[in-house]
């Protein structure tokens, strides 16, 4: 492999500054295409998301949301383009370096472990993310266990600290989920449809769990229930055909024509 070095002039280097000072871009995704056999997945797609921003990102099946997701977080890569996190492309970094950057994702499929309990499974990914801690010390450093114990606070599941993740209902295990990202304390959080199968309080909960955590963190949703997402009021990215069709408040977003017809006979 090629050292992968990037050599860019002065010029070039003041003009992506003065870019970042106008977007103010913790995640900057430049012209990025993604192509499946000649298929473009996505199309010299653009988007840039402020620190604390909480971004709603929505679009019809195959709009390419999760493989933005993929290529964000490299395990995708990109044809062309760019996505630099903190100011840095992350090019050339692997999947797992990405991670300890502070990128963390929930995927829709939980991956706790039920025969452990809620403070186990947080435990054991504080653990993953410090990974020659756990071998030098097994016991939990009293910082850790106080991590511990915040998250379980933030995701509302302090009275199932003792619970195994099996018995807890899909809304809980979602939230154990978010925690378990939590715990590693990631810049920015990538959550794929936190909200699907969700009973409606579960989805409140959830609405109000994440926007907490926005300003302290990073996040962009992909969200598929449009309630959910006007509830979040937030600035939405609508992507359709590997491209951004529009950009802004929910409110102007569902008045765009061109979004309205691609989500043609779906309620948005
Ligand atoms: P979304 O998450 O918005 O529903 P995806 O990012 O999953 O969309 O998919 C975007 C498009 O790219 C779809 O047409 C999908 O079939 C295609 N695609 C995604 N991943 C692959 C892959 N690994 N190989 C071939 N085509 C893919
Ligand atoms: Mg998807």
């Amino acid at each position: 492999m090629t050292s992968g070095v990037v050599t860019e002039s002065d010029e070039d280097r003041k003009a992506r500054a003065a870019k970042r000072v106008l977007t103010g871009g913790v995640l900057e995704v430049e012209q990025v295409t993604v192509s499946f056999d000649g298929f473009k997945a996505l199309d010299d797609l653009s988007m840039h998301i402020v620190e604390g921003e909480l971004r709603c990102l929505i679009g019809p099946n195959g709009a390419g949301k999760t493989t933005l997701m993929d290529v964000i977080t490299g395990k995708t890569r990109a044809d062309s383009g760019t996505v630099r996190f903190d100011g840095n492309n992350l090019a050339d970094l692997t999947e797992h370096q990405i991670a300890e950057r502070g990128i963390g994702r929930k995927f829709q499929r939980p991956t706790v472990f039920p025969s452990m309990t809620a403070f186990e499974n947080l435990e054991l990914s504080l653990n993953e993310s410090k990974g020659v801690w756990h071998g030098l010390f097994r016991r939990l450093r009293p910082a850790q266990l106080e991590r511990i114990d915040e998250v379980l606070e933030a995701i509302g599941l302090v009275d199932e600290r003792e619970s195994r993740a099996g018995n807890l209902s899909h809304g809980q295990t979602q939230w154990l989920e978010i925690g378990m990202l939590l715990a590693q304390d990631p810049k920015l959080l990538l959550v794929d449809e936190p909200v699907a199968g969700m009973s409606p309080a579960e989805v409140e909960r959830t609405s109000e769990l994440l926007s907490s955590l926005a300003g302290d963190h990073t996040l962009v949703v992909v969200e598929h229930d449009m309630e959910f997402v006007r509830g979040i009021a937030r600035t939405v990215t609508v992507l359709h055909e590997g491209r951004v069709i529009a950009e802004g408040p929910m409110a102007e977003v569902q008045s765009d024509p061109r979004v309205i017809q691609v989500y043609l006979g779906e309620q948005v």
